[in-house]
């Protein structure tokens, strides 16, 4: 079982980014209203996810770091939902096959629990005075299997990598307070009120939160809504673009292009903007492919989508010439 779940870690923990995806989710799922990450040396020294969700009842926190036990119900309405959570009950075992982990946790009116986990293995499970909410620390990343440490780049890429994953998770979920610390440095806060701008503001700063031109657009099948940087404000890569769809965030070319295309002429060579485009359709125009190495969702009536898209932007851009 231990060899399985390292192999399984392949595919679903590549690198300390993926762990921080995969805490975070589990996180946003507990229904917390307050997420804090704190990360060292780029996450491969220590990862801590602090929750104030619901918590793991004290009874099945050993179950959680079994394979494929989820608590997460799913019904053929859920296809999206499976797609984002990704890994249906393996992202715990996974992590804590290859590093060292502690997981303190409570409901409401319940004791709360603590495990420690080496390597798959239990070390210390008791019980533990805890408000309710999770935190899971993981140490010492790829400690036993140190080939994977060979596909982890240098410590920069990786913290960017991470950066990156929570700034796309706060900008999907305005609602809830982010934070991320890098050792001393805090890279990231968000107020959790509901508002995107607000959420923008944490992300990227005020002062480009004031330069983003609201986009707002609908068809019978889409709603596209959000905030396109001025064209004052460009960024050198694509990586400043994300794209919201039914709240969750994703990765599409054919939608990533339209958005530099509305962006258009005005944009120099080489330059982006930073987008947060958010689309609302029936998850009934949605086609998910669940395995867990390629994750993928086919839009139905996809040109049509980049085309509104395209439009949105362009009419925003236009307004604001004015
Ligand atoms: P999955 O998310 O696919 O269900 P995981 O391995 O990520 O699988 O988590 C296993 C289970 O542990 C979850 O189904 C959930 O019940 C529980 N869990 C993990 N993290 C948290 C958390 N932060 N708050 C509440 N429950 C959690
Ligand atoms: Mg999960």
């Amino acid at each position: 079982a231990q060899l399985s779940n390292q192999i399984a870690a392949g595919e679903v923990i590549e690198r300390p980014s993926s762990i921080v995806k995969e805490l975070v989710e589990n996180s946003i799922d507990a229904e917390s209203t307050q997420i804090d990450i704190y990360v060292e040396e780029a996450g491969l020294r220590k990862i801590i996810v602090s929750d104030n969700g619901q918590g793991i009842h004290p009874d099945e926190v050993k179950l959680a770091f079994e394979r494929h036990a989820t608590s997460k119900i799913y019904t053929a309405h859920d296809l999206f939902r499976i797609h984002s959570l990704g890994f249906r009950g393996e992202a715990l075992p996974s992590i804590a096959s290859v590093s060292k982990v502690t997981l303190e946790t409570a409901i409401e009116d319940m004791p709360g629990k603590y495990i420690r986990i080496e390597g798959g293995v239990v070390v210390e499970e008791r019980l533990h005075g805890a408000r309710k909410g999770t935190t899971t620390t993981v140490e010492s990343l790829f400690y036993n299997t140190p080939a994977r440490l060979k596909y982890v780049r240098t410590l920069q890429t990786e913290l960017a990598n991470i950066v990156d994953i929570v700034n796309r998770l706060s900008l999907s979920h305005p609602n809830i307070a982010f934070r991320l610390v890098n050792e001393s440095n805090q890279m990231l806060r968000t107020s959790g009120n509901g508002d995107l701008k607000q959420a923008v503001a944490g992300v990227y700063g005020t002062d480009v939160a004031r330069k983003m031109l609201a986009i707002e657009s609908e068809n019978l099948d889409f709603k596209v809504s959000g905030y396109v940087s001025k064209p004052e404000i460009t960024r050198a890569s694509r990586n400043y673009i994300t794209l919201i769809l039914n709240g969750r965030y994703i990765k599409n070319y054919t939608l990533q292009k339209a958005i530099v295309e509305g962006y258009g002429s005005r944009l120099m060579v080489g330059r982006f903007p930073i987008a947060i485009i958010k689309v609302e359709t029936d998850p009934l125009l949605l086609d998910v492919n669940v395995h867990p190495s390629k994750k993928e969702i086919r839009i139905s009536k996809e040109a049509a989508l980049a085309s509104l898209v395209i439009e949105a932007i362009q009419l925003s851009m236009q307004e604001s010439t004015f």
